[in-house]
């Protein structure tokens, strides 16, 4: 039986674990804390699901799949962990990121459809939209409960046979080779036919990664029961580099910033927000949102993104059988299941990664993300 160690209970290494176990490998999955621990980034309360990437059709395709991934993974555990509240894009200009987005997907045949700034009222109570050119309806994204669903996949991911061993991973050389062999945990040594390290924010720590990690803080705001999701969509300002979705769970209206934060340490850095974060958040809903202009913070996370300077992932052999998975550069979780599948092929031989996906040395972009330049 073919073996393999993921080192990495977040939703990338949960999810390759799962699809691993039941695709016939032996598979052992390591993790410092526990699946959907607060510092994990796929511990946060939701993620967005969308399809739009801009130009970039290989993403588009991914997240539609993953879709189904999501849309199945519900069904199976009867825990509605996908809310498809569709997603609403404000573009301000008539030929920029959006308009780019819907041609890919309408050549994909995802749905989509292109509104009228005015349309926003029927989606949005007192929604102000004069300063956009258009909106771009999706209506078969939006949002993840992320947290549950990380936990949610590495249970099935044990309950599929997969052992979860609980400690702090490092890579070990192999005897007198230059090779990495193996995984040393606590005094325990793992060796397997595959290793694949799968460790967010903290993979710069064990590998020469291009990879900046940056705190990033998630405001939720007390909202009256009209803004709750699925009623109310998830939403994105491109331009603006803000996004958000309506209340889920009584967490409160998400509205909160893609701009990259201050360079961060996963493991030891405080978890408190900042109030500029607070003032920029609050000054975007005064003009989105009006009504909403006094909400107060109801609920906040400190997480953090581990991004590539080109936004895209990293899927890259370092050594023979050991793989680096990651960079998801703050747009992967809503991928993880169909990402499972695409590496699993990849540790089957049957492809190999995409040339984007290696260590070269990357140009700066940030296309592929929920927000353009302006911040
Ligand atoms: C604020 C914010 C908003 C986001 N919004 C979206 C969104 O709307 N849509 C979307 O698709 N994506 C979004 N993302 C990105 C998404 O959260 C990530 O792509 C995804 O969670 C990455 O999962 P991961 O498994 O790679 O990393 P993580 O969830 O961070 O998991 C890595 C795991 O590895 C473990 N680990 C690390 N090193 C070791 C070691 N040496 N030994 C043992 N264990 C180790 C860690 O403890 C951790 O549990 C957002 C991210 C942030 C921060």
């Amino acid at each position: 039986m073919k073996s393999v160690i993921v080192v990495g209970a977040g939703i990338w290494g949960s999810s390759l674990a799962l699809r691993l176990a039941e695709t016939g490998w032996q598979v052992t999955l390591v993790e410092q804390h526990r699946p959907g621990h607060v510092r994990q980034a796929s511990a946060g309360e939701t993620r967005l699901m969308r399809c739009s990437h801009g130009g970039e059709e290989w993403y588009a395709r991914m997240a539609w799949r993953a879709r189904d991934g999501w849309r199945r993974l519900s069904e199976r555990v009867g825990e509605e962990l996908y809310l498809e509240a569709g997603m609403m894009w404000f573009a301000g200009t008539p030929d920029g990121w959006e308009s780019a987005s819907a041609r890919v997907l309408k050549n994909l045949d995802i749905p989509c459809e292109v509104l009228d700034p005015e349309d926003g009222a029927r989606f949005f109570p007192e929604f102000r939209g004069d300063d956009l050119s258009f909106l771009l309806w999706e209506p078969k994204a939006g949002v993840i409960r992320a947290r549950r669903a990380t936990q949610v996949t590495a249970g099935l991911a044990e309950a599929a046979g997969v052992r979860l061993v609980r400690g702090r991973a490092v890579p070990m050389a192999g005897d007198g080779t230059p090779y990495l062999s193996g995984v040393q945990v606590g005094g325990e040594v793992l060796t397997a036919d595959r290793v694949v390290w799968a460790c967010g924010a903290w993979l710069p720590e064990l590998f020469d990664a291009p990879l900046t990690v940056t705190k990033q803080d998630t405001l939720h705001f007390a909202v009256p029961a009209e803004w709750t999701t699925p009623g109310t969509p998830a939403w994105v300002d491109h331009a603006a580099a803000a996004y958000g979705h309506g209340d889920v769970d009584g967490v409160g209206m998400k509205a909160t910033s893609d701009v990259e934060g201050a360079p961060y340490e996963p493991e030891h850095g405080e978890r408190t927000v900042d109030e500029a974060g607070v003032a920029s958040a609050r000054a975007y809903l005064a003009r989105r949102f009006p009504s909403l202009v006094s909400a107060p913070v109801l609920f906040s996370q400190v997480c953090q993104y581990a991004l590539t300077p080109d936004a895209e992932w990293i899927i890259a052999e370092v050594s023979p059988g050991v793989w680096l998975l990651g960079g998801d550069s703050g747009h992967g979780f809503k991928h993880a299941p169909a990402l499972a599948e695409y590496v699993v092929d990849v540790l089957d031989g049957v492809q190999e990664p995409h040339a984007r996906f290696g260590l070269h040395e990357r140009k700066l972009s940030r296309g592929l993300r929920t927000s353009g330049e302006a911040g």
